[in-house]
């Protein structure tokens, strides 16, 4: 068989997401009222953030809307101690926090604290950002709550 060549390249692809009804209220809320909505599920009233149109449980639409947080619990933490594009920040710390009211987890940056003074289980507050575009980094990130 004769040899096969490839050339490697990149290509650069633009592209539109819509972030849907229920997102983009979400996002909405952090971008011009600095609150942290979540919807909740009529049968068993699962409380989720972010948002959902539909209960993974038992596959209610969740209709109703409530504000839960800005404070919460951190469930874990992890530092990504290499460089990607895809990181908003070196060496970002990243956490899974269950904001008061809520029944899930938010993934998102930690902040203001080194890695060693982190617990599972301490409590957090959301701060945002000074200028805000509806994206989830509305949220700059959660610190340890005073
Ligand atoms: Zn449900």
């Amino acid at each position: 068989m004769d040899e096969i060549l490839v050339h490697e390249s990149r290509i650069a692809v633009p592209y539109a997401w819509s972030a849907g009804e229920v997102l983009s209220r979400f996002l909405k809320a952090l971008r011009d009222e600095r609150k942290i909505l979540a919807t909740r599920c009529p049968s068993c009233r699962k409380a989720y953030v972010p948002p959902r149109k539909t209960c993974g449980n038992c596959f209610e639409a969740c209709g109703e809307w409530l504000e839960v947080g800005p404070r919460g619990t951190l469930l874990s933490f992890t530092q990504a101690l290499y460089d990607s594009p895809a990181h908003p920040r070196p060496s970002p710390i990243y956490g899974l926090i269950r904001l008061e009211g809520a029944d899930t987890a938010l993934a998102h940056l930690v902040g203001e604290s080194k890695l060693e003074n982190l617990r599972l289980g301490m409590s957090v507050e959301a701060v945002f950002s000074e200028s805000r575009s509806g994206s989830i980094l509305d949220i700059l990130h959660f610190r340890p709550a005073s």
